[in-house]
């Protein structure tokens, strides 16, 4: 069964690649009105995200190994990210007067469901981690790799939001850091930072994560570039 939920969410990987070849998520820049009910923009990221808070702590405490110690430290690190993307980064947007499909939300709650169940199960019943796994070459270069990229992540968002003063709802061309070569650094941190608990983890889940999370960020990154350049003439061109 766990086998034919991992292929599910890959198909539905490669279902969303392609279906956000043609729709852009309708949030943020994008927003449409024809979407149905709205939701305030940030408790519409708190309820989303907030099953890869409290259902992933529900099913790893469930876990036959949640008492270990290599399961726990990756429950850690998953949950590092994920108390910032749930209840901190919500509260440091400046448009909070802005709404979210309630459809949005509800996808992203239900993906969200999905995905904490896939990996905290593995964590605390499948993988199969000796304490020394803490020392291995895998964990330490994964956990490099994650940390730099939730740098990268926090960095950059933190940047996207600074470019508004309070109140203000519109766009600037966002400069410096590697907002130079890059038109969504949040996004490439993102990526970095799973392929990082990748190889720390060594699971199955978090590859199929990472590759979602790919499916889902590089089309939309692409959405943002065209938008950003019909948006503002002078966008710099060679911004990949
Ligand atoms: P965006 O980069 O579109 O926006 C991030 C924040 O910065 C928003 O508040 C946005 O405002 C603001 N902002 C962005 N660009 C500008 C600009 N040029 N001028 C002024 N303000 C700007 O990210 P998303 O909203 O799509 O996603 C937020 C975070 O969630 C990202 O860090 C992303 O990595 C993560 N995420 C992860 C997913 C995954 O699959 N793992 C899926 C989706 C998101 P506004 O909302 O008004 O546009």
């Amino acid at each position: 069964m766990y086998n034919i939920a991992l292929i599910v969410m890959l198909a539905l990987a490669i279902i969303s690649f392609v279906y956000l070849q043609f729709i852009t998520a309708p949030y943020g820049r994008h927003a449409k009105q024809n979407w149905g009910p709205n939701i305030a923009n940030h408790w519409g990221w708190v309820l989303m995200e907030s099953p890869a808070v409290l259902f992933f702590i529900v099913i790893y405490a469930m876990g036959t190994n949640a008492l270990e110690i290599v399961p726990f430290v990756l429950l850690c690190l998953w949950q590092f990210h994920y108390i910032y993307r749930t209840f901190i980064f919500p509260f440091r947007l400046r448009s909070k007067t802005k709404k979210m499909p309630l459809a949005v939300c509800l996808s992203g709650f239900g993906f969200n469901c999905f995905n904490a169940f896939l990996n905290a199960y593995w964590i605390a019943n499948l993988g199969n981690y000796s304490a020394e796994w803490l020392v291995s070459a895998k964990f330490i270069l994964g956990c490099f790799i994650f940390f730099s990229g939730f740098y990268i992540h926090y960095h950059s968002d933190v940047m996207l939001m600074n470019l508004r003063k309070p109140g203000e709802t519109g766009y600037k061309i966002p400069q410096g850091f590697l907002f130079r070569w890059f038109v969504s650094p949040n996004y490439l941190g993102e990526v970095i930072m799973w392929t990082g608990f990748t190889i720390a983890s060594w699971s199955p889940a978090a590859l199929v994560f990472t590759v979602f999370t790919i499916a889902n960020l590089l089309p939309r990154s692409i959405s943002h570039k065209r938008w950003y350049r019909e948006k503002f003439p002078d966008f710099p061109k060679h911004r990949i």
